[in-house]
């Protein structure tokens, strides 16, 4: 059974998806196994987009991602992983796929409402990023 971690992004909580996103996620068959509301300081931000410090957009990224507060959930299933990143859609939502989260939600490239880790590694990595070992589920 894999995992992955999701993240309803600032744009996604002050749009009033909660609910959307989550019911999309359990329509599917993906488990929910662990979620929280929280909102990340810049330097939380930086280290959980470390990947791209690099890019013309970080700065950007984590001022936005640091702007309202998010949510973040642990989802469990087959395939999850792939199976989430069908579900939100390509980054930029003039590219994404009709009916999927960033199609219906996103408005901007940037503010594009979910993240959803895109590997195996990366979900492990950042599972355990945002959730302590008291609430990740054995
Ligand atoms: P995420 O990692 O958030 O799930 P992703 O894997 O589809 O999204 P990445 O390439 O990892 O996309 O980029 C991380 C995030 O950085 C994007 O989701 C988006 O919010 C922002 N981003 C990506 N490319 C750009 C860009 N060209 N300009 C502005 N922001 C961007
Ligand atoms: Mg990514």
């Amino acid at each position: 059974m894999e995992r992955t971690l999701s993240l309803i992004k600032p744009d996604g909580v002050k749009k009033h998806v909660i609910g959307e996103v989550i019911r999309r996620f359990e329509k599917d068959g993906i488990k929910i196994v662990a979620m929280k509301m929280i909102h990340l300081t810049k330097k939380q931000a930086q280290g959980f987009y470390a990947v791209h410090k690099e890019r013309p957009f970080f700065n950007s990224l984590t001022d936005f991602m640091t702007s309202g507060p998010i949510v973040a959930m642990i989802l469990e299933g087959d395939g999850v992983i792939e199976r989430n990143r069908k579900l939100m859609g390509a980054t930029n939502f003039k590219e994404a796929e009709e009916g999927t989260i960033r199609k219906d939600f996103a408005t901007d490239i940037e503010q594009n409402v979910v993240h959803g880790s895109d590997a195996p590694e990366t979900a492990a990595f950042e599972i355990n990023y945002f959730f302590n070992s008291f609430e990740i589920p054995g």
